[in-house]
């Protein structure tokens, strides 16, 4: 996809100026870098310059929060936390306890639809860095391909899902968390809780990135972290972008799919089609409902109904990205209630599958006039 001047690889959220710029006063800033997702820094240059800077100390940040808590690095905190024994305690970097402090309150604010001990899971299901890129150990349920997991391991890792059993501490300056006696036994092998931070440490690596930028005078363009955090600043001259969401699904639209104008506002995205699954015909993806230890939308008791996409604007991005992870789990009903009560100036797109009609529609509180949708599907308003 290319937009005028700003080549924009595939993401879930795109950005065109509408202040008939054609982005031509824009330059960028890209890496590939960090959290196995495309970055990329869109600014108008200051007149004395000083934009290299100010990525440095961002791509610096991107760095030390990979270091932290990434799965792929086995010296990160996070990593370090799920090889400890059942009650150890392990000592963290500041940014894990940070991260993991606001964890917890997303974890009980989402009544723990956010969870971020579906670490197990995560890796069962077969979505960890582990399996997706073949590093590390093998485990016992290491299958040949993307496969339902055995039962017996769905159900033995219920008890390690208790993320308010994980205590977090501070010391003398030194950080630690220590992990619940909880164990799992499945043929003889034990298993501990295991923490996957992936649900937010792109949302909360674009709010501190996007915050050096603003505190170094920049007002103009828009910051993406992976194809799912994004800060949009002002457009050219101060205008509106066009903030484009992604199609979920080729069948309702191949090419655009929606757009909403905006300046000044995060928006953040989770859906089910970017990383996934089929197996007999039903779709599993990366999210995990804790509630059942199957992918979101994909327990055998249902049909497949359920929320596909979910995208927020006006939410900071550490709890944006926690949040839409958590509105695939709960579904359109929660989320609208929970939205109106905990975030009312926030705006929410979500797109929805009807298992019963095999029909999609959008529900929206997006006004009229505000969005551009070019599937042709049915809306919803709330
Ligand atoms: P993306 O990584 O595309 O931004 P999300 O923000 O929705 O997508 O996060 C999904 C990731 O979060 C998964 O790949 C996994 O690492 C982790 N995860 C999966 N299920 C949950 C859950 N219920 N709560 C917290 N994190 C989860
Ligand atoms: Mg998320």
């Amino acid at each position: 996809m290319k937009v005028k001047g700003l080549a924009l690889p595939l993401f879930a959220l795109a950005l065109t100026c509408t202040c008939g710029c054609g982005g031509g006063g824009f330059y960028k800033y890209d890496t590939l870098a960090y959290f196995n997702a495309p970055c990329r820094w869109a600014f108008v240059p200051a007149e004395q310059g000083g934009e290299k800077a100010v990525w440095q100390e961002v791509t610096a940040l991107f760095s030390d929060i990979q270091t932290e808590v990434s799965l792929g690095v086995p010296a990160s905190s996070i990593s370090r936390f799920n090889a400890a024994k059942a009650g150890e305690t392990v000592e963290i970097g500041a940014i894990a306890y940070d991260i993991l402090t606001e964890a917890q309150a997303l974890y009980t604010e989402t009544e723990g639809a956010y969870n971020p001990a579906a670490g197990l899971y995560v890796d069962l299901w077969g979505f960890s860095p582990r399996v997706l890129n073949g590093e590390g150990e093998m485990r016992p349920y290491d299958r040949d391909k993307a496969s339902v997991p055995d039962e017996e391991y769905l159900s033995a890792f219920m008890p390690l899902l208790d993320f308010s059993a994980l205590s977090l501490f501070e010391e003398e300056g030194r950080y630690y968390a220590k992990k619940p006696e909880i164990v799992a036994l499945v043929d003889g092998t034990e298993y501990t809780m295991e923490l996957d931070l992936g649900g937010i440490a792109k949302g909360y690596a674009c709010d501190k990135a996007a915050k050096i930028i603003r505190n170094a005078g920049y007002d103009l363009g828009f910051l993406n972290v992976g194809q799912s955090s994004m800060r949009v600043f002002a457009g050219e001259k101060g205008g509106d972008w066009e903030i484009e969401v992604n199609s979920p699904r080729a069948e309702i639209s191949a090419g655009r799919f929606l757009s909403v104008k905006g300046k000044h506002v995060g928006v953040s995205t989770s859906g089910d089609y970017e990383n996934y699954f089929t197996a007999e015909g039903r779709r599993y993806c990366h999210i995990i409902d804790p509630f059942t230890g199957y992918p979101a939308n994909a327990s055998p008791s249902g049909d497949g109904s359920g929320v596909v996409a979910a995208s927020l604007f006006g939410v900071p991005a550490t709890a944006g990205d926690a949040l839409t992870t958590a509105v695939l789990v709960k579904g359109e009903e929660w989320a609208k209630a929970f939205l109106k009560t905990r975030y009312p100036e926030a705006k929410a797109v979500f797109t929805v599958w009807d298992g019963a009609t095999g029909e999609y529609s959008v529900a929206t509180d997006l006004k009229s006039g505000e969005y551009t949708l070019y599937a042709e599907i049915p809306v919803r308003a709330f």
